[in-house]
């Protein structure tokens, strides 16, 4: 029998991570969680897609600012759950400053967290598959990995710099069976967005269903912020044998803010 394929998603505590984590889980993908919450929190979402889905999944809190608790949380999934085929590197933080008021530590925190651990996940993970001659590789990015935005100098550069890396790993993997892509989300309906939410409530003086309304508008003309789940559901189509040929995409899921 073809054993389950096994996934590690990083920041799966919540948000965009968590829904991924949960469209694997229903498609019979092991899944190990992973975010900065301690482990008393993590463990019960681990066991909730367990119980519902009937697959094995972990969780385990590792800050990725360093490279070492990256090499942690590879080593965690392989030990606990047998194997990483599939790697979804979603972990990641947003901070809004001008560039030239940008704290040096937040630049160096956002590039670690949104970038540099991508990086170290990804060479971690890839001996393995390229011996299986089978694995996916999904970055997170964002529309801010294809376009820029004011006040956000360290996001765009650490996008900017995973649609890179993800470009460079698809090429050099596309003779083995492992694919790259990075997936450019728009404005999704998740916790990152409360701070902007609310300071353009502030701002502008109106509710926070109006600030919502306001961010997603300033952008697209797109009626809603995107659901989590359907990057979960890109995901998992990219898992499949269909997808084996797109590689090395930067695909926007983001209601045409980057048509314009
Ligand atoms: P979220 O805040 O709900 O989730 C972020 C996750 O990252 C959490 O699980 C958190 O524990 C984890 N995390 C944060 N700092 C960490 C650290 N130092 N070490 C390890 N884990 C850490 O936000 P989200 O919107 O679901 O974000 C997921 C990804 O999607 C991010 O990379 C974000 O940049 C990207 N994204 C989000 C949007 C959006 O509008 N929500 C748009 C484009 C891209």
């Amino acid at each position: 029998m073809k054993r389950s394929r096994t996934a590690l998603v990083t920041g799966s505590s919540s948000g965009i991570g968590l829904a991924t984590a949960k469209v694997l889980a229903a498609s019979g993908v092991q899944v190990m969680l992973h975010g900065l919450e301690e482990q008393a929190i993590g463990e019960p979402i681990a066991q909730a897609l367990q119980q519902e889905f009937g697959v094995q999944t972990r969780y385990f809190c590792a800050d990725l600012a360093t490279p070492d608790a990256v090499k942690q949380l590879v080593n965690a999934t392989v030990t606990q759950l047998g194997a990483l085929d599939i790697l979804v590197n979603n972990a990641g933080i947003q901070y809004t400053a001008a560039t030239q008021d940008f704290p040096v530590h937040k630049w160096d925190q956002v590039l670690a967290v949104n970038l540099s651990a991508a990086f170290h996940a990804t060479r971690l993970a890839l001996p393995a598959m390229e011996q299986a001659g089978w694995g996916r590789i999904i970055n997170i990015a964002s529309v801010h990995g294809l376009v820029g935005s004011a006040n956000k100098a360290a996001y765009c550069a650490a996008k900017h710099g995973l649609v890179g890396l993800t470009k460079v790993v698809a090429l050099e993997q596309a003779a083995n069976g492992v694919t790259a892509n990075a997936i450019c989300p728009g404005w999704t309906d998740t916790p990152i967005l409360n701070h902007q939410i609310q300071v353009f409530a502030e701002e502008h003086g109106v509710s926070i269903d109006e600030a919502k309304l306001g961010l997603l508008h300033s952008k697209t003309p797109y009626p809603s912020l995107i659901d989590p789940a359907s990057i979960g559901a890109m995901i998992v189509f990219l898992c499949s044998d269909a997808a084996a040929a797109i590689t090395g995409a930067a695909l926007p899921i983001d209601g045409a803010w980057t048509a314009q």
